[in-house]
């Protein structure tokens, strides 16, 4: 099974995506830890992709896929997976179906989460990751550290992302509505979206529910 989630920068889809994957034995790739973790490092590639990430941009699609067939698609593809980020544009997921074809595999399902925009902001304003493990927390909503500034699960001092400042999330969802956004009616065509809706006060359980339910369908 190939699951994909879709869904606005800070819709949530990591906290979803990870619980779910957990559910359903499934393994779950980030596209976003693999890009911070190539960017982080001090070479020709990791310089490159940095001018976009911190800016909020997509790393190009040329270099997207380079880095997508590399590091993100597992070589074996017999256990299930879910794809967080990926694709993220029109050409990405052409690619994608394309190579899935190849190796007698294909998307099983796409996972389109919907949540407002101010509560997005709002969000991410608040968000701290770990960079060791990449748990997420956040200072207002779901999940707080137990103890301030440091991962409950390995001890790590947390950090904002360089993402995550106002400006740059106004853009990141300007990027998500042009590019990202039509990739719904890409997979729609195929029958394969599942809509979820969540709001403030919709919690994690929840949404795992409702998205088993749907995929159940
Ligand atoms: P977000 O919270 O913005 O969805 P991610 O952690 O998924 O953040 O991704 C962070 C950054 O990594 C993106 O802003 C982009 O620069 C880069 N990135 C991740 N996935 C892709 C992709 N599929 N195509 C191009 N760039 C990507
Ligand atoms: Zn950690």
């Amino acid at each position: 099974m190939i699951l994909i989630m879709l869904g606005a920068p800070g819709a949530g889809k990591g906290t979803l995506g990870k619980k779910l994957s957990r559910m359903i034995g499934a393994r779950y790739i980030a596209s976003g830890d693999v890009f911070r973790k190539i960017m982080e490092k001090d070479t020709p590639q990791g310089n490159e992709i940095k001018k976009y990430m911190e800016k909020g941009k997509l790393v190009p699609d040329d270099l997207a896929i380079e880095i997508f067939m590399s590091k993100i698609l597992p070589k074996d593809l017999t256990r299930d997976i879910l794809l967080d980020g990926y694709p993220r544009t029109k050409k990405q997921a052409e690619h994608l179906d394309k190579i899935l074809e190849e190796r007698k595999a294909k998307v099983t399902a796409v996972v389109s989460l919907d949540v407002s925009n101010e509560l997005i902001i709002d969000r991410l304003i608040n968000r701290r990751i770990c960079p060791e493990c990449g748990e997420i927390y956040n200072l207002k909503y779901g999940k707080r550290p137990k103890q301030e500034g440091i991962c409950d699960s390995c001890g790590t001092k947390l950090v904002q992302r360089i993402d995550d400042n106002e400006e740059t999330i106004k853009d990141r969802l300007t990027t998500y509505e042009i590019t990202t956004k039509p990739l719904i009616t890409y997979y729609k065509k195929q029958g394969k979206l599942k809509h979820i809706e969540a709001f403030a006060d919709t919690s994690v359980e929840e949404l795992v529910q409702k998205t088993l339910l749907e995929l159940a369908k």
